[in-house]
């Protein structure tokens, strides 16, 4: 575990956890999340809810999770770590605009189960964690991590880079990119620079004492983890590379690496 107490920022989280409706419209078992995985992992804000639900109708099958409203009262150990990994990324980027005249808009982070309203229509935890642009939030269910685990990504870390990631999307759209994707082609680099922009992070909080050594492992896992070779192997046993949106295995820990050994934006643009 990393030490996260070093940090002292904290961030905008909204839990929404107690509030989520249990299902939309039943539940859908692990075919259906892995293709909807293949299609929207840890996506930009760009999905289309309603494609993925159609979809999905195919593969619906009986809910079998199920929760307690109580457990999410009150501020939990999950809520204060995502708060914190997120306090983090606002004081780093703060700094990177401040160095370019300009303010960053931290964004909010939203935390629910199953399913919730943003302003790009409906977050629902089969799309996995994502940014949606025009209400400026990251949408995280965290039973994703469950996902990342039976890919090969775990522990604390991996679940940050995964936030830092997030992130690097509000950093995109800030800066006027987001708006360029039009092609596959696009989203993979876009994907692979919101994967640098994480390497930034891990990078600013290098010597804080906050993640040792060896840890950084666990995000560099994580990004191998979530590369579409790696999702398509688990899920499909087909590998298609002109399909992919986020990127390979090797690219996506290459991209993280780019910006944790530089520690400067310009390995990223
Ligand atoms: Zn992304």
């Amino acid at each position: 575990m990393a030490d996260w107490s070093k940090i002292l920022s904290r961030g905008n989280v909204e839990d929404r956890r107690a509030y989520s409706p249990a299902t939309i419209g039943g539940g859908f078992g692990i075919a259906g999340i892995a293709l909807v995985l293949l299609l929207n992992y840890l996506s930009t804000g760009q999905i289309n809810v309603d494609d993925v639900l159609n979809q999905l109708q195919e593969v619906q099958v009986q809910n079998e999770q199920s929760y307690n409203k109580a457990d999410f009262e009150g501020t939990d150990s999950y809520e204060v770590f995502a708060s914190t990994v997120l306090g983090s990324t606002n004081d780093m980027w703060a700094q990177v605009f401040a160095q370019k005249n300009m303010e960053y808009q931290a964004p909010r982070l939203v935390l629910f189960r199953s399913a919730t309203q943003s302003a790009c229509s409906g977050a629902d935890s089969r799309v996995g964690p994502h940014y949606c642009s025009l209400d400026q939030t990251i949408y995280l269910d965290e039973t994703f991590f469950d996902e990342l685990q039976k890919l090969g990504g775990e522990g604390d870390v991996a679940q940050a880079y995964v936030l830092a990631h997030e992130v690097g999307h509000n950093v995109q759209n800030q800066l006027g990119i987001l708006d360029t994707e039009s092609t596959p082609d696009d989203s993979v680099t876009i994907e692979l620079q919101a994967d640098c922009f994480a390497g930034l992070w891990a990078y600013s909080i290098r010597d804080l004492g906050v993640i040792a050594p060896g840890e950084i492992n666990e995000a560099m896992d994580a990004a191998a983890a979530v590369g579409d070779d790696r999702i398509q192997a688990t899920y499909t046993g087909r590998i298609t590379p002109e399909t992919w949106t986020h990127g390979s295995s090797e690219e996506r820990v290459r991209a993280f690496n780019n910006g944790f050994q530089s520690g400067a934006l310009a390995a990223c643009m």
